[in-house]
Parts: C-alpha cells; structure tokens; sequence
C-alpha cells in the first residue's frame, strides 16, 4: 500500500533522470504512471511508455489523451522533460532561443493544457514542474537555459493562481546540479571532466552533486496530500545553492 494507490500520474521525460527516478518512486507507492518521452525505449517497465515529443502540439495531445485513456484518467502531472542550451546571451541564434523555450516553457503549457480537463476531474489534482536553481542565481554560461527556468517559475506561479480555486494545486521543484545522465555528458564533453566534476560539486554549499532520487521524493512530496496546503511553492533540492 502506498500514498499513491490507484492515482494516475504523468511524467514527461521520465525515460531518464530525474523523470525516470520519479516515475518509479511513484509507481513504488501505487501509482499508475505513464512516461511520456521522445524515446520509449527506457524508463521504468511498469510505466506505460507513450512516445511524446513535447515541442509538438499534436503529439503532446494525442501522448495526454493516450495516456488518460490507459491510467482511467490524470490526477498528477510531472512536467520534467527539458533540454538544456550552452553559452552567453550572444551564444545561441533566433532559431535556438525558439526551440528550447518551446520544449522548456512551452512545452509544459501544451501539456498542461491537454492535462487540465482530466484534472478538473481529480479529487487530488496536482501538478508539478521542473524548474532549476539557475531560475533565481546567476550561472556563466547558461543565459538561454536560464530563461527558460526562469519561465518556467513564473509559468508555474501563474497556474498556481488560476488554478487553486478549481482544487488543483501547482507548484515546480528547483534542482541544483543532479547526478544524471545529462550531467553525464555535459562532463563528457568537457575539456577536462575531473576539473568540471569537481566546480559542479563546489558550487553547491554541501560540496556534492544532488542525486535524481532526492529530486524525486521532493517531486513526490508536492504531489501528495501531505503537502495539501501548498500551491504556488517553487522547493529548492541543490544542496543550499540557492540560499546559502
Ligand atoms: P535527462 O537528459 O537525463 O532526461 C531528460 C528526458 O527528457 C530524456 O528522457 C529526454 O528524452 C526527454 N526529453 C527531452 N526533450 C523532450 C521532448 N521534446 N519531448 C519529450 N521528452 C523530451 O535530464 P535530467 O537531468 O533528468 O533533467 C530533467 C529535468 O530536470 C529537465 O527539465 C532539466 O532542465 C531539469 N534539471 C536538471 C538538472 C540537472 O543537473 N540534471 C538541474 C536542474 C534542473
């Protein structure tokens, strides 16, 4: 038995990381969970892998309804998946600012949007986005991924306020730096990882990287009852990056 028997929950980009981490936690605690991802190759098994591109309109309501016909309806909405983007301001071109603001920002609109009418349906509704520590602190390097955590903040504060009086609650998780397979090939491509490895674990006040299953349980928490009056609450899981 757990605090999500019989709950019907999505997760976007839970083939990997941190979405395939909180996929299987919830599917640990008795929920029925549909991972929606580019790829349904991976993931956790007993999740329903439905192929869903979340920078495209009819993918991501054909993947909502596929997956709220499967499940029996939507009570919970992970809104992870996202991509990341290098460099200053000046780093990246019209095109690139389009395309990743359309999978990190838009992206979790279109599915929310799809999601909204079984929600309204749910007597536990719940949402929940991946934002990042880079939505509140300044990082080198990281202006086109920065706004479009910042975004996502925002996006998520929005709903909160749209929302609460329909019994849907709204709020984001901000990981810091996560052990995970992103993570992994950014270090991959570094010119010198250990160097790399080690200024991750630094800038985080408790010297080490968050792992996928820590951003999980917080993910978890703000989809749960036990965090029944909350709504609205962007919770930090970085290691003290943030506030420290
Ligand atoms: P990951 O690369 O391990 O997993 C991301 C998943 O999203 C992949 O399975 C990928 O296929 C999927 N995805 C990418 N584009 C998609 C699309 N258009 N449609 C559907 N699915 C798509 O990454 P992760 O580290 O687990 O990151 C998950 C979330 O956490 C992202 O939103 C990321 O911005 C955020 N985040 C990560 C970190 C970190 O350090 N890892 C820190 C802060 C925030």
């Amino acid at each position: 038995m757990g605090d999500f028997d019989g709950i019907a929950a999505i997760v976007t980009g839970g083939a990997s990381g941190i979405g395939a981490a909180t996929a299987a936690l919830l599917l640990e605690r008795g929920a029925k969970v549909a991972v929606l991802d580019l790829t349904i190759d991976a993931g956790p098994e007993r999740a329903s892998r439905i192929p869903c591109d979340v920078s495209d309109p009819a993918s991501v309501e054909a993947a909502v309804h596929a997956a709220a016909f499967e499940l029996g309806g939507i009570d919970v909405v992970i809104n992870n998946a996202g991509i990341g983007a290098g460099g200053d301001v000046a780093a990246n071109d019209d095109d690139e600012w389009h395309r990743v603001l359309d999978v990190n920002v838009v992206g979790m609109a279109r599915v929310a949007r799809a999601a909204l009418p079984y929600l309204r349906e749910s007597k536990r509704a719940a949402i929940v986005n991946t934002s990042s520590v880079v939505a509140v602190v300044g990082v080198k390097n990281r202006a086109l991924y920065s706004a479009s955590k910042g975004a996502v903040s925002g996006l998520t504060l929005a709903m909160a306020a749209d929302h609460v009086g329909e019994g849907i609650r709204v709020n984001a998780v901000a990981p810091g730096t996560a052990d995970t397979p992103w993570v992994a090939r950014l270090l991959d491509q570094a010119d010198d990882p250990a160097a790399m490895g080690e200024a991750l674990r630094q800038r985080q006040p408790m010297g080490r990287l968050v792992t996928a299953d820590e951003v999980a349980h917080a993910i978890a928490y703000l989809a749960s009852p036990l965090s029944g009056s909350t709504t609205g609450t962007i919770l930090s899981v970085d290691g003290g990056m943030a506030h420290l």
